[in-house]
This record gives structure tokens, sequence and C-alpha cells, in this order.
């Protein structure tokens, strides 16, 4: 069949792309009215509170079409989302998947696309418990809201770090960043730094192992490049921080294509976006336990720098003298 002759979206309409998502979404115990009515019905557990993000997607702003493969782009419209309950703490429950589309869309795309959200909904024990669906006279638009929840205990906020906490971060950073600036340029992209672009892992058993061993002190997740992130931790928990740019994780491939002088590290693994890492604060004499915690998670983990009780954010060049950063992480409106 030729592109142009295939069939879109036009050809099933609203109810047809509703059912057809509604068939392919599993049953679960804690959802007692899905997909179907005017609002879905769901039962928290005993004692647990509830953790509600939402995010958009827009084509163009977050998204080409010509680089996201469909069922890529389906997993990481929720991946991010249950990064953020994963940030808090929380146990990623129930997602409404609401889209803007353009009529002339081909079926296929959208298939494709409900089977990655759903196959990372099923890797999560998420439940797809509705949504809206409308069509758009320009781009795809994606606006994913999702529910978790967690005894009031146990949410790790971004307001609760204190002056000599160590800083840590998951994984490493900067290669998401680095894929598309290759992109970008329209450079080869190697598949392990094209993986974190496109088909981010959400780190949500080493936040919940973090929360359950009461390790961490405040948590975010990282999506505007940790400088930017930690900030936001500095921020509400009044505090600062001193971060080493010698000790930022950067993976082999990140390495490989880089030279790591302390201008590219910081403009891609400082200040770089969607690495969906975790960034968390810790008390120092929890070190060991906070390694021994996330290697059992089989997450690696690197000390990044400390809490500093005065209110700036400073980064530190490996030879010691003060970096000069007046770099931010991605802001929408500059
Ligand atoms: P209403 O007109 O009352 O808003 P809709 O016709 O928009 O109802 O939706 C009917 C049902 O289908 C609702 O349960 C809604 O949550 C669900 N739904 C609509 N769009 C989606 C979607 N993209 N993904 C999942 N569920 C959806
Ligand atoms: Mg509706």
């Amino acid at each position: 069949m030729t592109p142009s002759s295939a069939p879109t979206l036009a050809k099933i309409g609203e109810f047809g792309l509703i059912s057809r998502i509604s068939t392919c979404v599993p049953s679960y115990e804690n959802v007692i009215t899905g997909i179907g009515d005017d609002a879905s019905v769901t039962a928290l557990s005993p004692g647990m509170q509830l953790l509600t993000s939402t995010d958009m997607l827009l084509e163009d702003v977050h998204f080409r079409r010509s680089w996201h493969d469909p069922l890529l782009l389906g997993r990481k419209s929720l991946a991010v989302s249950i990064s953020d309950i994963a940030a808090m703490g929380g146990i990623p429950r129930w997602a409404l998947l609401s889209l803007a589309l353009p009529p002339a869309l081909p079926l296929a795309f959208i298939d494709d696309f409900v089977r990655g959200f759903l196959a990372m909904a099923t890797e999560h024990r998420v439940a797809l418990i509705g949504g809206d669906t409308c069509s758009s006279r320009s781009g795809l638009a994606i606006s994913v809201t999702i529910m978790g929840e967690q005894s009031p205990s146990r949410i790790l906020r971004r307001s609760g770090a204190k002056p000599d906490d160590d800083i840590w971060v998951t994984g490493t950073l900067g290669d998401a960043a680095l894929a598309l600036n290759m992109l970008e340029k329209g450079e080869t992209v190697s598949e392990d730094l094209l993986h974190r672009l496109l088909d981010p892992s959400p780190r949500v058993s080493a936040a919940l192992a973090l929360t359950e061993a009461c390790l961490a002190t405040a948590m975010i997740d990282v999506s505007d490049g940790v400088l930017a992130d930690y900030g936001h931790i500095a921020d509400l928990s009044s505090v600062g921080g001193c971060l080493n740019l010698a000790d930022l994780p950067l993976s082999p491939a990140f390495r490989k294509h880089m030279s790591a002088d302390s201008a590219t590290v910081c403009r891609m693994a400082l200040c770089g976006g969607e690495d969906y890492e975790l960034c968390f604060t810790a008390r120092p004499a929890m070190r060991e336990k906070v390694a021994e915690c996330m290697k059992k998670c089989g997450i690696a983990v690197t000390r990044i720098g400390i809490v500093t009780s005065s209110p700036e954010v400073t980064v530190v060049n490996p030879d010691g003298t003060p970096f000069n950063s007046q770099a931010e992480g991605f802001n929408h409106f500059t």
C-alpha cells in the first residue's frame, strides 16, 4: 500500500480510536471502572496518599516525528510521567492519555504509539484509565496525567535537603543531550546514545528502594539538566550546593564522542536535558548504605557534590578552580 492510500485516523474517527485503545487495556484490581464512563473509579490502597502529575509532549517542541519512531514515542510519553512519580518516591498506578491528532495521521502510527504506551504501562503495572481524544489542525499533541500513591512518611520532596548532605545522581548524565545535539547537526548517532534519548527508563525501583530504606532527604528527576534540577532542590530546601565537574558520571559512549573539557561537559552533562535519572541528597553517614542499596537495584550511583548552607549552587572545575556557569537547563521561553 502506498503511504497516500494508507488508512488514516479519519477512517475510524474518535470513538473508533477509543475502542481500539480500550480493547488493548488489561484489567487491574485497583481499577473499578476504567475507560468508557464519564469518569474512572479507582481504589487507593489503605493509608496511602495520591500523587498526581501531568506533562505535555508537543510535536516539534518535544519531539520530531521524523526522529521518533511511534512505538518509542508512546513508551517515552508515559516514561517521563512515571519518572515524576518515581522522583517523589511514589508507586506509579494510573494514567490518563489525552491526544490531539491530525486527521491525516496514518492509523499504523497511532497503533504503534498506543502499543508502545501500553508496553511501558505494563512494565510498570500502570493502568490506563481514560483520557481525551480530539483532532488537531497542526501537529500532534500528547498529554499524559499520571497518578501514583505512597504512604505519607515515604513521600520524598524537593524540600528536604540539609547542609552537608551528599548530592547523588543515578546512571550517567548528558547522553540524551548529546544524541539530540548530534541529530540536530545531521550526524550519525550510535545506538546506545540514541536509546537514552528515545527510550528512557524511569528509575522507579531505585527510587522506591531509597525511600523504603529512608536514605534520601530530597529527590528530583533530572529532566532539564542536573544543574537546573539540583537548583530546584536547593531553592525549595533553602540551601545551596557545590557540584564537582570531575565527578559527573559520563557513559563510555559520551566519552568517546566528547573531549571531556569543562565547557563541553557542562553543556551536555550538567545542563543538557532528558536524562531522567534521579538526583537526591542523603546524610553523609548513609554513604555506604546508599551505595549498597543502589547496587542491589543494579543501578549505578555517583556522589557529585555536597549541600551547602549558603544559598548559591556553584560548580568546581577538575583543577579545583570555580567554573563560571551562567548556563541553565532548557527553558521553554528563552
Ligand atoms: P466525554 O465526552 O464524557 O469526555 P469521551 O467521549 O471523551 O467522554 O471519552 C469516552 C471514554 O473514553 C472516557 O472514559 C475517556 O476517559 C476515554 N478516552 C477518551 N480518549 C481516550 C484516550 N486517548 N485514551 C484512553 N481513554 C480515552
Ligand atoms: Mg472527553
